[in-house]
């Protein structure tokens, strides 16, 4: 699956690192004109052509250099994995022996891909499982982007990602600036060209990026929520004890003034026990009727020793039936891939089989689930 054409040298420059803006500084730096970015992003991300030989509108020499000093090259997957209602599930070799994991849900008039944006997390959310291995290291640009590349081949040009949504493994507002390039070429005409209303980034609440983000990048925005005291946040997202929730909230009202009638979408995963009562249902209204909102509520999924069930469905409805009545737009978010570890926050990024038999199998090995 690894896309690249030429032998990857030392210090030679992944063009996937590079949104258009970036293209174009470079380009400008090889003495080209600035339109070259365009010329480029479109032989990527269109044609999917990366052999710099084939780019037939650029001069001899300009195709030598980058030849010479640059590369193309996607991350590889070493496992795909089917499940029953269509959910695919890739997991991606990031160098190093680090794996990462990408997830493809089809419906009936949208494909969203949930993509990863750090290899684990440093933020300790105690009902993740991504949250149990700990943090690894922020994911390129290019191992960004490509997750969206490799998806897209692998699904064929009947299926198409519509959307894409910055929710799986890692925290996508502490690895800003990748994130940032990489959402840019998502949504730009001449690479994937996906909507801004397409393209959402999930937040477990990193106000000051929060506010970086509103003035950087016009995607959509949703914010993990999950409680409505700092008592409880603080220990479901422990990110709260550093920005509790007045200045998050604060943070997404300064988002939702991007335009008219936008709005910020709320996660709140459905703990039974724990955050699933009609108080905490009359609270989550009090909050979110000062902000244009959505809510979201995610059944929580349960991984390997998570010490928590999920809401049970009547309290789930019960929840949905309030927050609903009191004139908040909510949706139950439906579980899917689960008998593939899919789900929301069931992403770990790990081959468990440690033969590394399936790294033997070429190009890719692929599971069904029964
Ligand atoms: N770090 C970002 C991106 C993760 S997105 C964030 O916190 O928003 C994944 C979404 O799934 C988040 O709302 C996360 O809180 C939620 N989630 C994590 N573990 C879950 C689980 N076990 N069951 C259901 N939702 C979960």
């Amino acid at each position: 699956m690894n896309s690249a054409l030429a032998p990857v040298k030392q210090k030679s420059l992944n063009l996937l690192d590079l949104d258009r803006v970036g293209l174009a500084a470079f380009f400008v730096g090889l003495g080209e004109k600035p339109f070259r970015a365009t010329q480029l992003l479109k032989w990527v991300y269109q044609e999917e052509v990366v052999d710099f030989d084939l780019m037939t509108n650029f001069s001899k020499p300009l195709r030598c250099y980058l030849s010479e000093n640059c590369h193309i090259t996607t991350p590889e997957i070493v496992l795909e994995k089917i499940a029953s209602d269509g959910t695919r599930k890739w997991v991606v070799q990031t160098g190093c022996g680090n794996k990462i994991e990408t997830v493809f849900i089809p419906e009936e008039n949208r494909g969203t891909l949930c993509v990863s944006s750090q290899v684990g997390c440093a933020l300790a959310c105690t009902f993740c499982s991504t949250a149990q291995q700990g943090f690894n290291r922020n994911l390129t640009t290019a191992e960004i982007i490509g997750q969206v590349m490799v998806a897209q081949q692998r699904l064929g040009k009947e299926k198409k990602i519509t959307n894409v949504v910055m929710m799986g493994m890692g925290e996508p507002l502490l690895n800003f600036d990748n994130v940032v390039a990489a959402m840019n070429l998502m949504m730009d005409d001449f690479a994937y060209g996906i909507s801004k209303r397409r393209v959402t980034i999930s937040t477990s609440g990193v106000v000051p990026a929060m506010y970086r983000l509103t003035e950087a990048c016009d995607v959509s925005l949703a914010v993990s929520l999950h409680a409505v005291t700092d008592e409880l946040r603080d220990v479901l997202v422990p990110i709260n004890k550093k920005y509790p929730l007045k200045e998050l909230l604060e943070a997404c009202r300064d988002n939702a003034k991007l335009a008219p009638r936008r709005t910020v979408t709320f996660e709140y995963v459905m703990l039974n026990g724990v955050n699933d009562s009609i108080e905490d249902a009359h609270g989550l209204i009090e909050l979110l009727k000062t902000v244009p909102s959505k809510l979201n509520l995610i059944p929580f999924n349960p991984f390997p020793n998570s010490n928590y069930t999920c809401s049970s469905n009547n309290a789930i409805h019960r929840f949905k039936t309030l927050l609903n009545d009191a004139g908040i737009v909510t949706t139950v978010r439906k579980t899917r891939g689960e008998d593939i570890d899919a789900a929301c926050g069931q992403l770990v990024g790990q081959v468990a089989d440690k033969s590394r038999r399936h790294l033997k199998l070429n190009p890719v090995s692929v599971e069904h689930a029964a």
